[in-house]
């Protein structure tokens, strides 16, 4: 065993490889051992942290919010979106929920919007409150028959509305006629010069007809400066994930996400090597080849491989490290997650497909060892539930404000209507047993500051490792050049706080 002493004379590197570490006879996670540091010529605000989501869909921050009913909903999507991660809509929810809350996130900003919502001169004000109502926005270009099939006679924005009591005046009597519009073929660029000198809200692009082929928003122009991370499609519209599961009756959710125009489709499965799972990915790969795929979860090289072979974008890893979990100590499976991610992930690449560390992450550390083991990006769900952004209310216990956060695979959440029974399996069983539990978070604030802070701290990590960005990262573990170390239960308490009567605790860490 030459590689087995830690510091090598005749060499000079100290530490192990990440093979060596990880061929040892017990399954490790992050808290089991440190990278050591390597060579700093570059400042953090250098490191890039631009990564793959899937084989298709790229990010500027490694960071994916849980498909959970108390992490993700369509609020949550847009805030992970706009910082540069993304967001997965879970589906304990109707599908035509689900559906809704993709539709928020990808309407939120927009360069082209190609199918503008319109209505007709005969249309009341009471039709515009209703749309606002439903996406959030007042402004609606008026069309001769309220389809895009017709000329465009107007617009109507709020400050025509917002003072009108009576909510049942026809548009015709409050739309502006006046139009400043641009041509059919314009560029993006262009367009936005128009809408900038234009100092309107919105910008019709007509065809020679007259008749609304797109609309632009100025509000995007000021979306895009203040957020120039965001991850977006071709479109210039967020994008975003939904979770969904391998039941033949999902088929039909799965249509409708794909038609709302959902970025990745989650195969949420616990266990994902099974036939279900490989039999609807070639469906999907075959019915939708310009929808990623996210398959999962898997902990096992011959796992991932099969789900790969079926045409996977990426691999979700994790089989019980979640927050919320007890899948190790109920079912007996699951596997350690850093030795999980470090195995999958070096399969996977050779077929240069992502894998997503899910669970587990309960600080900046731990994100920045994900990375460090071969993972492109991480799932998290205790991490941002407890934020403004994520579902529900908080409440108070003993003076400590809190937010409800659950595992899907808890009791309360199978009894939702579907998500989680259907992660688990455990859909048509009369006794279900849980693999996890419901509690609740303590107050994080808002992602907005939460996660540029995370975020940092990454970067001074790979600044720490002397690591510019993700693929050099992998360079370094892969070419052995990146070392690790285990770390014994005395460094372990060592690293941590220790032999203080009372400290500030950070905002993050267990
Ligand atoms: P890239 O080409 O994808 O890198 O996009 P950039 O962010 O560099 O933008 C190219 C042009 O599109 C610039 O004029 C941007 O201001 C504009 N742009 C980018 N995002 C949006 C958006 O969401 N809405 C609008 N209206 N314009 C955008
Ligand atoms: P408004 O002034 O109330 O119309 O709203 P804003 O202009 O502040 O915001 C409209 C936002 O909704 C922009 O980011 C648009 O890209 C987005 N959006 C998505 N689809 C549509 C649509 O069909 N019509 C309009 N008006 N906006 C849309
Ligand atoms: P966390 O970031 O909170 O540690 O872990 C979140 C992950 O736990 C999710 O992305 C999902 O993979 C997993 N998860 C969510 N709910 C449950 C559950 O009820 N049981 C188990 N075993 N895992 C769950």
């Amino acid at each position: 065993m030459a590689h087995r002493s830690s510091g090598n004379p005749s060499t000079n590197m100290d530490g192990f490889s990440a093979q060596t570490i990880f061929s040892k006879d017990q399954g490790i996670t992050y808290k089991d051992f440190l990278v050591l540091p390597g060579y700093i010529d570059f400042a953090p605000q250098d490191v890039s942290l631009e990564t793959c989501i899937t084989r298709n869909v790229k990010a500027k921050l490694p960071i994916i919010s849980s498909p959970m009913d108390t992490v993700t909903e369509s609020r949550m999507a847009i805030t992970m979106a706009l910082l540069g991660g993304i967001g997965i809509i879970h589906n304990n929810l109707s599908m035509e929920d689900q559906a809704a809350q993709v539709e928020r996130v990808k309407r939120f900003e927009n360069g082209f919007i190609t199918d503008p919502i319109v209505l007709s001169p005969q249309n009341t004000i009471a039709d515009i409150d209703a749309i606002a109502e439903r996406y959030g926005f007042h402004g609606v270009p008026i069309t001769e028959d309220g389809t895009l099939r017709t000329k465009v006679v107007g617009i109507v924005a709020n400050r025509d509305i917002d003072f009108e009591k009576n909510r049942k005046l026809p548009l015709s009597q409050v739309m502006t006629t006046e139009l400043v519009t641009a041509k059919k073929g314009v560029s993006l660029i262009e367009a936005n010069e128009i809408l900038r000198k234009s100092k309107k809200g919105k910008l019709p692009i007509i065809d020679k007809d007259g008749k609304l082929v797109a609309l632009m928003s100025r509000t995007d122009l000021q979306k895009n400066h203040e957020y120039p991370f965001s991850t977006k499609d071709e479109q210039k519209r967020l994008r975003v994930g939904a979770a969904v599961s391998t039941h033949p009756h999902d088929r039909e959710r799965i249509e409708i996400l794909v038609s709302r125009g959902v970025d990745i489709l989650v195969v949420d499965s616990a266990q994902g090597y099974s036939k279900f799972q490989i039999d609807l990915l070639k469906e999907l790969k075959k019915k939708y080849p310009n929808v990623d795929v996210m398959a999962g979860n898997v902990v096992t090289r011959e796992q991932g491989e099969a789900l790969i072979k079926a045409g996977a974008d990426a691999l979700r890893i994790g089989m019980g490290p979640g927050s919320i979990c007890i899948t190790q100590d109920t079912m007996a499976c699951g596997r350690a997650q850093a030795t999980a991610v470090y195995y999958t992930a070096l399969m996977a690449r050779k077929y240069k497909i992502p894998v997503i560390a899910d669970g587990g992450i309960v600080n900046i550390g731990d994100i920045a060892k994900a990375l460090a083991v071969g993972a492109s990006s991480v799932m998290c769900g205790s991490l941002f539930a407890g934020s403004k952004e994520a579902p529900g209310d908080y409440f108070y216990e003993n003076g400590v404000r809190l937010k409800k956060f659950r595992g899907m695979a808890s009791i309360e959440a199978m009894e939702g209507s579907g998500g989680g029974a259907k992660r688990y399996n455990a859909e048509d069983q009369k006794i279900r047993v849980a693999q996890g539990v419901s509690g609740a978070v303590v107050d994080k604030g808002s992602l907005l500051e939460f996660i540029p802070y995370l975020m940092q701290g990454v970067r001074h990590a790979l600044q720490d490792m002397g690591c510019r960005d993700i693929p050099a990262l992998h360079q370094a573990l892969y070419s052995e050049k990146l070392r690790f170390e285990p770390r014994s239960l005395a460094a372990q308490a060592q690293g941590g706080v220790h032999g203080l009567y009372s400290y500030k605790k950070p905002i993050i860490g267990d």
